[in-house]
């Protein structure tokens, strides 16, 4: 009987022999270890089972030699039983562990993105041409006033508390530091800066180095509060509670120790080189009364002059929960759909437990809308934001704005290879290798990310001028500008959108 079962591998690395110069780049290039030299026959191999078919080795070659192939080295066909499957089964059987796994669920689930179609504007109703009239982008975040009051000198009652302002629909999603690099936050940081955005800490404590970005960064209170002390609240323009994550909810973060650097364990206030895996619940919270401590507290703390938002996954009665955080003080609620990237979690969570971000965005903004609460606080969508046409597919099913996390990474290099848990990133964004960080640059990651969303930004002034809309806020939960395709009458009801082809 062998102790440790033989995995089959998932890639195969294919070289032409008569481009390869043996330059050896693929090898410095690989921190998995794929490609060696073999001195005795002058020609390079490769270790199949360790490659994780990141793409690095592919994109740097110099003569286009590599190329990543599906392996066929393969277990007997069954429809039941997939490769994939079998080696977990081995894996688990060799470990006795739970299966980690990083970014987003991979499964072929339904993406309802994709069954809802945008409306547009025909001869009687005009469209809006964004190069030659006013687009408005700009939001702001927080409660909203009910009613407009003047002073006895006629100048406007402001009595809300602050909220933020946006330039475009779009923050980036909270990324730790320890999760991703220092570059990678360099690269978020300056990004939301120029943008007229935010990005945000997720809860791996702020880098004192990003101090400078205050006016553009949201701190997070999770449940290990890591990180967590006056300066880390003082630095930001908005605090988030992380009640939840989209890719695991249900139980806490986890960062594995090897991504635990000297410089990572004094920012998140932990020992070095420690598995930092934060409480599945805040101990401190059973229940909304609960929370609205927390967020009073945390207003407290501020001089209440931070908006303070509610992340949570998206679960089966997210619209209820929604209804209790609208009345529990915040200002924001964040909801995390299940497709929705992590650094780290455990596979069988990441996969398989979470309701999609599209029905539990246009069930929560129906429930707040039909308890006429819905001014009280601001919705971010998140959770496998891919384009701007689901950015206005959000803002229609009643987001106010949307968080991208995995496609603000594939803009800085990221090519999904999904071991951000392994801590050898070959591009530079999930790892804290120095020599790994050092290959993304903060300048040309900046750039990529400003370019990501200003493209965004214009695909949707023309999607809202071919509507007929002229700003966010008319967008904001307009679901007759959505019709589905493929979709049940059950879903339909679920996502309050009619069936293409059906009148106003
Ligand atoms: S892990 Fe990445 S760099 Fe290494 S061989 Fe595979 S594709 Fe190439
Ligand atoms: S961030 Fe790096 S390790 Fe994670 S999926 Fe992307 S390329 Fe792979």
């Amino acid at each position: 009987m062998m102790d440790r079962m033989y995995i089959s591998p998932a890639y195969e690395v294919v070289r032409d022999a008569a481009r390869c110069t043996t330059c050896r780049l693929c090898e410095q290039q690989c921190a998995n270890g794929v490609h060696a030299f073999d001195v005795r026959t002058g020609r390079m191999t490769a270790d199949n089972g360790r490659c994780v078919n990141c793409h690095r080795c592919v994109c740097m070659c110099p003569t286009h030699a590599l190329k990543i192939v599906r392996s066929d080295d393969v277990y007997p066909e069954n429809a039941n039983w997939d490769a994939q499957t079998v080696n977990e089964v081995y894996r688990q059987a060799d470990s006795g562990g739970v299966l980690l796994s990083s970014m987003g669920n991979p499964k072929p689930q339904p993406i309802f993105w994709d069954r809802l179609l945008i409306n547009a504007s025909q001869v009687t109703n005009p469209s809006i041409d964004p190069l030659r009239e006013p687009m408005e982008t700009r939001l702001f975040l927080g409660k909203r006033t009910a009613k407009i009051e003047r002073d006895k000198n006629g100048k406007l009652k402001n009595t809300l508390a602050p909220g933020l302002t946006l330039e475009v629909p779009i923050l980036f999603s909270a990324m730790s530091y320890g999760s991703i690099s220092y570059n990678a936050h360099a690269c978020l940081a300056r990004a939301a800066e120029e943008l007229g955005t935010y990005y945000n800490t997720g809860e791996g404590g702020l880098h004192r180095d990003f101090y400078r970005y205050s006016r553009n960064t949201i701190v997070q209170v999770a449940s290990g509060r890591f990180g967590v002390f006056k300066d880390y609240l003082g630095k930001a323009a908005a605090i988030e509670i992380k009640m939840g994550q989209g890719a695991k909810p249900g139980i806490g973060g986890h960062l594995p120790g090897m991504k635990l650097t000297a410089d990572v364990s004094e920012t998140r206030m932990i020992p070095q080189g420690t598995d930092a895996i934060s409480p599945a619940p805040h101990h401190d919270i059973y229940s909304i009364e609960d929370l609205r401590q927390l967020v009073c507290s945390l207003k407290e703390a501020t001089e209440y002059r931070k908006p303070v938002i509610v992340k949570v996954a998206a679960v089966h009665n997210a619209a209820a929960i929604a209804s209790g955080i609208a009345r529990s003080g915040a200002d924001i609620i964040a909801i995390d759909g299940y497709r929705g990237g992590t650094g780290a979690a455990p596979t069988r969570i990441r996969d398989n437990v979470g309701i999609p971000i599209e029905l539990a965005l246009a069930q929560v903004d129906q429930r707040l809308r039909d308890e006429g609460i819905r001014d009280e606080v601001s919705l971010i969508a998140g959770g496998s934001i891919r384009s701007s046409a689901d950015v206005v597919k959000a803002i229609a099913l009643g987001a106010d704005a949307c968080y991208i996390g995995t496609a603000a990474l594939l803009a800085l290099g990221c090519h999904l290879c999904r071991s951000c848990h392994t801590g050898l990133c070959n591009w530079g964004i999930a790892t804290q290798r120095p020599e790994l960080v050092a290959r993304l640059d903060p300048d040309v990651g900046s750039r990529r990310l400003v370019n990501l969303v200003t493209a965004w930004k214009r695909e949707i002034q023309e999607m809202m001028g071919g509507m007929g809309i002229n700003s966010i806020e008319a967008l904001r939960g307009n679901r007759l500008m959505l019709r589905g395709v493929g979709l049940t009458d059950r879903e339909l009801d679920i996502l309050g959108v009619r069936y293409a082809g059906e009148n106003m």
